[in-house]
């Protein structure tokens, strides 16, 4: 617990600053981390104590925590045309060399981009659009959506619908009606016994197809999921998994919307998560590694199918009654066109694919260590499931593990995140495997000082 002296930075933030997904009461009691700059893959706090962020900040910042070019993309932008935006048929560059530029990186051939400033923006809107399309085609039952148990897709009061955790739905009166939550494909935690991984994956489409058929195809419009889920646990689909769901949509011609969020711009080892598992989506959110999180952006693609009956409806209405202030701002863009440029140029995606493979390989012979259960993870994404010692498995609340083995990393000096007991990494696509050695070390390290508390 730290001692928060008399107007520090410290006081004033639990004065005056109210923290999103933080403790309220706790952090009266111990006051924030105050960050001061950053370096590469690390950041420096306010008593100049290094951090490896080996989760990039929130799953985001790709390029690392001090990229020049990017600074100077947006400075450049804001002296030229600081704002500007595309209501009512007005645009400029750099929303349109970026539109253009993702629509030429999709991996399946999309038609047009729709820009937003978050990804839980992101993702209502697309609702809102899914709607609005149902309407259009004269099918105005078809709108229903089935997200994911365990799924993160945002907190806004649809987003936040979407996501299938606990803590986004308790005392908010959500999720919405509407939406719906199917099996979560975590084969390690609910594969039963003799169940092969292929079989689970089996079981995992027959519940969608159950659910489906128990709420009328017809009414449904829509499934939506992360390629790889990242803040319900870092859940990589078990083998077949994404083959299988999406016989089951094609059959009952419901849109499918992967949500890139994280895994967008490379975290997989290649661009988009979507080609990593061989997914055709009708609609893509983008966010974070867009602009590694260095200016709140946001993006979705729709294909033909998705844009036509919208740009119909649009005409017989008038106008499309939706769109943001900040939406396709110029600064947001310039900046996400030069981090993708940089992403390119260093072959950032081959980093991820080769260095991850490599942390991964790492991170995996942590699984002899008594306290790990489970390593899972693709490329420069893994979560390390810490489990009790066993037989003393009745001692200890889901989530106390992983809380006190996350704090004691950020005490030896790296930055993870605990999803209940899951430990994740996801670390900036520049790293080395030098700092991952640094990671796993401290890691290990971490594990042994958790054992000899225990
Ligand atoms: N989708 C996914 C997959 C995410 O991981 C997140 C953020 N963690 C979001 C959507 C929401 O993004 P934001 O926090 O920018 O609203």
């Amino acid at each position: 617990m730290n001692k928060i002296l008399p107007n520090s930075a410290e006081a004033r933030d639990v004065a005056y600053h109210f923290h999103g997904y933080t403790n309220a009461r706790a952090h009266e009691e111990n006051g924030p981390v105050i960050m001061e700059t950053g370096k590469g893959v690390r950041v420096f706090d306010n008593n100049g104590k290094s951090y490896i962020e080996a989760m990039a900040g929130l799953w985001s910042v790709a390029v690392g925590f001090d990229e020049d070019r990017l600074a100077d993309a947006a400075y450049q932008q804001m002296c030229k045309l600081p704002f500007y935006h595309n209501f009512s048929h007005k645009s400029h560059g750099p929303v349109v060399d970026l539109a253009e530029k993702l629509i030429s990186m999709a991996p399946v051939p999309m038609s047009k981009v729709f820009f937003t400033n978050s990804g839980s923006e992101a993702n209502d809107t697309i609702i809102k659009l899914v709607w609005y399309r149902s309407n259009a085609m004269g099918k105005p039952e078809k709108k229903k959506i089935i997200s994911r148990l365990r799924g993160y897709h945002g907190v806004t009061a649809l987003s936040a619908s979407l996501t299938g955790l606990p803590n986004n739905h308790r005392s908010f009166d959500l999720p919405f009606e509407g939406i719906k939550h199917t099996t979560c494909p975590h084969y390690w935690k609910d594969g039963q016994d003799g169940e092969t991984e292929e079989e689970f994956a089996t079981r995992c489409a027959k519940d969608l197809d159950a659910m489906i058929q128990a709420e009328g195809p017809d009414t449904v419009a829509a499934f939506i999921a992360e390629p790889i889920m990242g803040a319900g646990g870092v859940v990589v689909p078990p083998t077949t998994y994404w083959e299988k769901i999406q016989a089951v949509l094609a059959e009952y011609d419901i849109l499918l919307i992967a949500d890139e969020v994280i895994c967008g711009f490379g975290r997989t080892g290649k661009m988009f998560g979507s080609e990593t598992y061989d997914i055709k989506p009708d609609i893509m959110t983008m966010s974070k590694q867009i602009t590694s999180s260095y200016i709140p952006f946001s993006a979705f693609m729709i294909n033909e199918r998705v844009y036509e009956p919208v740009a119909d409806e649009s005409n017989k209405i008038g106008v499309l009654g939706h769109g943001y202030t900040g939406g396709a701002h110029p600064v947001g863009a310039a900046v996400a066109l030069e981090n993708i440029k940089i992403i390119e140029e260093r072959n950032l995606v081959q980093n991820a694919a080769e260095t991850g493979a490599y942390m991964q390989e790492q991170l995996g012979a942590l699984l002899d260590h008594p306290l790990v259960g489970e390593v899972r993870g693709q490329a420069l994404i893994a979560a390390v499931e810490v489990v009790p010692p066993t037989g003393r498995e009745a001692e200890f609340n889901p989530g106390v593990l992983g809380g006190r083995l996350n704090a004691l990393m950020a005490e030896n000096g790296v930055i993870s995140r605990n999803m209940m007991d899951a430990l994740a990494f996801c670390p900036p696509l520049i790293i080395t495997r030098d700092e991952v050695d640094e990671v796993v070390d401290i890691l290990g390290r971490s594990l042994n000082q958790l054992d000899t508390e225990l």
